[in-house]
């Protein structure tokens, strides 16, 4: 019924990589409600999130005005009450914050060096804001301590990707399930995580489809699975060198794909001749006659897909993970036709872009290598700079521990919340308390405001002109549908106004102007404009010509690698970092869950979400609760050689035994007081997925 609005917006759900396209309702210039729309990701579906998750945006913590840290503020801590900062804050001009931030950043660049500071950017950035956000750092800083939150997402995938597929985006769109026979889930929980993507999953098996599904909790896609390996957690590399293994031992490979688009099988071949089922059915869990049976249906298919999470990547083997669902795929031919590839699926609606964008310390715009002099005379020409470092800054979880050995003195953080996001966050939030300088730019007092020094009011995504990138490497257009409050802005104008402060010669008026510069140093974008994204609303790179909509599935002809061929990297079984014992002798592992978002700043200050999912909760199996004495609603202790946390317990048959699982938008337990901070040594992505915890009645 159009009566019951005024308007109605085009734009995109700012959770989730499945990127679906809403139409905002407008009423009386406010939300009245979202709907979905005809986008390629979601043909109109949504989920809770995307129907329900936007009134955040006139929640009355919405910060109003920039504020600036008050001479007599209680010492830095997480002591900030969100709906009072003047206790801590004073509030200031644009102009007066903006010169204030730019001249403690000044300062230390002066006194330290550019290397003094680092900026942490957010995949809730539209792509024109990553990259000018990167920029900033690398043209105004002369060095690459940029990153985001991608770091503790798909790092360890892209590394492998990168590195043996030489892209690290996804080869097929989740859609292609459509023209699957088989399709692996590992390490994911979609009917949770990506909730419209889940319903091409089921589409796919009420046709015929064979789901595997493979996890250490038995996630809700079980349900509608052919195989489900419940696996021990951490053995994932076990587990898939036991199905490789019997692809080759049962001259299931395909020959013909290996000799004319691979490189190093022989290797492969041989490495896992010591991974028999039989061997690694005790490490993994799995009857050695299951890993038979999914080889089988796995390598036969007609076409398989490979799908994969954070289960997979957030491990210190994560890469090691990926390494492995790469050669699968390889050595069976799965990948470069309809109905087959490989799709680690992205976690926020923008980590594509923003990664595709160059917010990473090793990277610039499309992944194009820092160290590369080439591609640095590009962008310093692109920049109309002279030259700056050539060495790979540091990642996320480093930045926090040169922090604390003094390296890093100042920051600039947009749109990310490591208080609540990193792993051992008691150390990151110390830190962030340690810094002589830090820039926030957010919609609220976020536990890393709590820190901060200036916070700069930025606008909510259903207030900005700009483009996304999901997980299907769509490039989508997001419109806005209101003004943002009070003197809060648009926050690529507020990078505009701290860069040319920081005495950079930035001209943008528009972000289309951003946007065409970014197709000057990024060859993906070769085809999509700014117009024919205001007018088609969504092209996939690549688009090989003007009217191509994009590829729905690349490398049908060879590999962006030397001769074209992809490669086979064998990967040893290693154990996590800490692994249970006597002291801490359960598994604590980490995520999301249906109605919360990350740390939950947003939607936890969304009505509906808030009441469907109003309580921190860790889920432990049945047996476990009765052992510890605890009904489920009652409260457990949780404690890792980190930290503890106490948190109301649910019961679970879906999580093993030994395992607890926990939720990390509760800062009342927050989950990542307990997680534990090892890297993986290619991504540097942190283990949330295994620490050694003991839980107690509390
Ligand atoms: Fe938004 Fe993801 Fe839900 Fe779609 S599936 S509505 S993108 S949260």
């Amino acid at each position: 019924d159009s009566a019951d609005y005024d308007r109605e917006v085009r734009s995109v759900c700012p959770y989730c990589g499945v990127g679906c396209q809403i139409s905002f309702k407008i009423k009386d210039d406010k939300i009245k409600y979202v709907d979905g729309a005809p986008g390629p990701s979601n043909e109109n579906r949504l989920c809770v999130k995307g129907r329900f998750g936007f009134d955040y945006i006139a929640h009355p913590h919405r910060l109003l005005r920039p504020l600036i840290r008050r001479d007599d503020a209680p010492e830095k801590g997480l002591n900030v009450d969100p709906s009072n900062p003047l206790t801590h804050f004073r509030e200031a001009s644009w102009e007066e914050a903006l010169d204030f931030a730019a001249a403690g950043l000044g300062r230390l660049r002066e006194e330290r060096g550019g290397r003094a500071i680092a900026g942490f950017g957010s995949a809730k950035c539209s792509n024109e804001e990553a990259y000018l956000f990167q920029k900033l750092i690398r043209q105004g800083f002369r060095h690459n301590n940029v990153d985001h939150c991608t770091r503790l997402c798909h790092a360890s995938s892209v590394a492998a990707l990168m590195e043996n597929v030489g892209s690290g985006a996804v080869t097929a769109t989740f859609n292609e399930i459509a023209n699957a026979d088989v399709a692996l889930v590992i390490g994911a929980n979609p009917i949770e995580n990506h909730p419209v993507a889940a319903t091409y999953f089921k589409q796919f098996t009420k046709r015929g489809g064979k789901l595997i599904v493979a996890d250490p909790r038995g996630v809700g896609l079980r349900r509608f699975a052919t195989h489900m390996l419940q696996f021990r957690p951490g053995a994932d590399v076990a587990l898939l060198n036991a199905i490789m293994h019997v692809i080759v031992e049962e001259g299931l490979t395909d020959e013909q794909y290996i000799a004319a688009y691979t490189e190093n099988f022989e290797a492969q071949k041989e490495h896992l001749k010591g991974f028999s089922p039989e061997k690694m059915e005790p490490l993994c869990g799995i009857p050695a006659e299951e890993v038979r049976a999914v080889a089988r249906a796995f390598a036969t298919a007609r076409s398989a897909m490979i799908f994969w999470g954070m289960g997979v990547s957030q491990h210190i083997h994560g890469t090691d993970n990926s390494r492995c669902l790469i050669s699968l795929a390889l050595m069976t031919g799965q990948i470069g036709r309809p109905g087959t590839g490989l799709h680690p699926l992205r976690g926020q609606n923008n980590v594509q872009g923003a990664s595709d964008a160059g917010m990473i310390p090793m990277f610039l715009p499309d992944y194009q290598p820092v160290g590369d002099d080439g591609v640095r005379s590009l962008f310093q020409s692109i920049w109309e700079m002279e030259g700056w470092d050539a060495e790979p800054g540091l990642t996320v979880v480093e930045i926090m521990d040169a922090i604390h050995a003094g390296d890093i003195r100042g920051m600039y953080i947009l749109g990310e919340n490591p208080a609540m996001s990193d792993p051992d966050v008691e150390h990151a939030r110390a830190a962030l308390g340690k810094l002589e300088h830090l820039v926030v730019q957010d919609l609220f007092i976020t536990e890393t405001a709590n820190y901060a020094d200036v916070i700069l009011p930025a606008s909510a995504w259903a207030e900005k002109t700009g483009t996304v990138t999901n997980t299907n490497r769509q490039v989508q257009m997001g419109r806005p549908a209101l003004t943002p409050p009070g003197e809060a802005r648009e926050d690529w104008r507020i990078i505009v106004d701290l860069a040319t402060r920081l005495g950079l010669d930035w001209t943008y008026r528009h972000p289309s102007e951003i946007f065409a510069e970014m197709k000057r140093g990024m060859k993906s974008l070769d085809n999509i404009t700014w117009e024919r994204l205001e007018r088609e609303n969504v092209v996939t790179y690549p688009s090989l010509s003007p009217e191509d909509p994009g590829q729905a599935v690349v490398f049908g002809d060879g590999f962006p690698r030397p001769e074209g061929r992809a490669r086979f990297t064998p990967a040893m079984v290693t154990a996590p970092a800490e692994t249970p014992d006597p002291e801490f002798p359960m598994i604590l592992t980490t995520g999301r869950q249906l109605e919360h978002w990350h740390t939950g700043s947003m939607t936890r200050r969304a009505k509906v979400l808030d009441a469907v999912e109003p309580e921190a909760n860790a889920s432990l199996h049945p047996k476990t609760l009765r052992a510890l004495g605890v009904a489920p609603g009652g409260m457990i202790r949780i404690e890792t050689r980190r930290g503890a946390i106490t948190v109301m317990a649910r019961a679970d048959r879906a999580v093993a035994e030994d395992m607890v699982f926990i939720p990390f938008a509760f800062v009342e337990a927050a989950a990542n007081v307990l997680t534990n901070p090892q890297l993986d040594p290619y991504g540097k992505i942190p283990e949330f997925k295994f620490s050694a915890c003991r839980v107690t009645d509390a």
